[in-house]
């Protein structure tokens, strides 16, 4: 049974690498009818909030990433971590080491001095043979793992391919602080290992604590899982990804009018692939995931081709879905949306030209709100010779059937009257009715209208350009 865990430490919300990180290892569960855990590493408690807690789970919920078990804390599994290191003190694959901080900072500075790499000099591991120091009175110890010395530790890494470290370049690892309370590696590895994760898939950050957390696993007896390090996700700059590229948050795309399964879709990509497939379903995603083809080198951030994918979603999706998702977004700007004209209708014939929601909303907030189309615009389109045609529009509207196709005849006969071209009559009815001369076919925007709201806009005083 395949099992695999997504350990955000909730100290921000879900950015963009974990958001991926959380899609591989959810899929990897997927494919295989494995299981997926959330495993939420707040036990760097200065740092942690619960606000970031729940800024994950939202992001996961938003992703529609679900998982079988969890979330678990490990700030409510101290008890557990304690027993274990109680059993390695017990077992001789860890011991209590007496240095104090000071001295370890004396100890770095002299290594430091003599050219080497700083590291705690095993004063207080035991060896056979060995007489340890007496433990000087009032200090409480620390308790240090018992790392191999001889030899390499090495694995085959899933996307990194094999990695060898040798035991000489680990020193003793501190597991418990002096109040015993566990650290970082030591909680990952006792997770890991009870909560029987078969595959760990995680950012290359952790890369370096691989080597330990498999020796730590291996004293314990325990079976070491696959690792998978995914690369780093770069910005479209190169650069590292970080704040400056704009959104980062998971719900910052949400913010920003995207579709969950276009970011989904995008960061399935990055990094992974499937031939030259670009668009596919998060059904198929999972049929299709597998390690082999993950990519070890650094993912560059694409923001032309999420934009493009998101696209495509739009197109695609409900037009009631999408109204659910405009509609909040219109209320946020204080628009009142009402029953005419129909949020769906605009929506059905917008969706087409959008790359998210919030060009949407833009592109049906003219449709709701008292429009005043710019003067420049209406200089412009609203030429001398345009006015009789424009008149002989304003009466056809009042007896015209109402439906596009009527509307487009009605049109043409208004410019044919007139000896006129299209854009001469349909440029100054956009700009009157929607304050945009871009828009979709005239007649189809001029049928999303109740017919007196087009009477109420082609009559509405013009200034100037009357
Ligand atoms: N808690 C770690 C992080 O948020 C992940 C640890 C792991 O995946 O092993 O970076």
């Amino acid at each position: 049974m395949i099992r695999t865990r997504f350990a955000p430490s909730p100290t921000g919300f879900l950015h963009i690498g974990g958001a991926r990180t959380a899609l591989f290892s959810w899929a990897f569960a997927r494919h295989h009818g494995g299981q997926f855990i959330l495993r939420i590493e707040d036990t760097d408690v200065a740092r942690s909030t619960p606000e970031a807690v729940q800024a994950i789970i939202d992001g996961m919920n938003w992703l529609g990433l679900a998982y079988d078990e969890g979330p678990f804390y490990q700030m409510q599994r101290m008890e557990r971590y304690k027993a274990v290191i109680l059993e390695m003190l017990a077992a001789g694959t860890a011991y209590h080491c007496y240095t104090t901080p000071d001295e370890l900072e004396q100890m770095r500075e002299k290594q430091r001095a003599e050219g080497l790499k700083p590291r705690y000099d095993g004063t207080w591991r035991p060896e056979p043979g060995k007489t340890l120091p007496t433990p000087p009175p009032g200090v409480q110890p620390v308790v240090r793992f018992k790392n191999p010395v001889d030899g390499v530790v090495a694995w085959d890494d899933l996307v990194k391919g094999r990695v060898e470290i040798a035991n000489a370049e680990l020193d003793d690892l501190v597991i418990a602080r002096a109040d015993l309370t566990p650290t970082y590696n030591f909680c990952v590895v006792v997770d890991d290992w009870e909560m029987g994760i078969t595959h760990v898939i995680r950012g290359d950050d952790h890369v370096n604590n691989t080597p330990r957390q498999i020796n730590i696993l291996s004293a314990l007896g325990a079976t070491v899982p696959l690792y998978a390090h995914l690369s780093m996700i770069l910005g479209d700059d190169g650069q590292k990804l970080s704040k400056r590229h704009g959104a980062v948050s998971v719900m910052q795309y949400d913010d920003a009018g995207y579709l969950p399964e276009a970011v989904l879709n995008y960061l399935g990509r990055l990094g992974w692939s499937h031939g030259d497939d670009e668009i596919f379903s998060m059904q198929q995603f999972c049929e299709w995931f597998d390690l082999d083809h993950i990519t070890p080198s650094a993912a560059q951030f694409n923001t032309e081709k999420l934009n493009w994918l998101n696209a495509h979603y739009l197109k695609q999706a409900d037009n009631e879905r999408l109204v659910s998702l405009v509609r909040p977004r219109l209320e946020a700007r204080g628009v009142t949306v009402t029953a005419r004209p129909s949020l769906a209708a605009i929506i059905g014939l917008y969706k087409e030209r959008v790359s998210n929601l919030n060009e949407l909303a833009d592109a049906a907030e003219v449709f709701f709100i008292d429009l005043q189309p710019k003067a420049d615009a209406l200089a412009q389109h609203l030429t001398p010779e345009a006015l009789p045609a424009l008149a002989d529009f304003i009466d056809g509207v009042k007896n015209v059937p109402w439906e596009a196709p009527a509307i487009a005849a009605l049109i043409k006969s208004c410019i044919a009257n007139h000896g006129l071209k299209m854009p001469k009559l349909a440029m100054p009815l956009r700009v009157l009715l929607t304050g945009q001369a871009q828009t979709p076919s005239v007649d189809a925007v001029v049928a999303l209208f109740p017919r007196e709201l087009v009477l109420k806009r082609l009559e509405r005083p013009r200034g100037d350009a009357e």
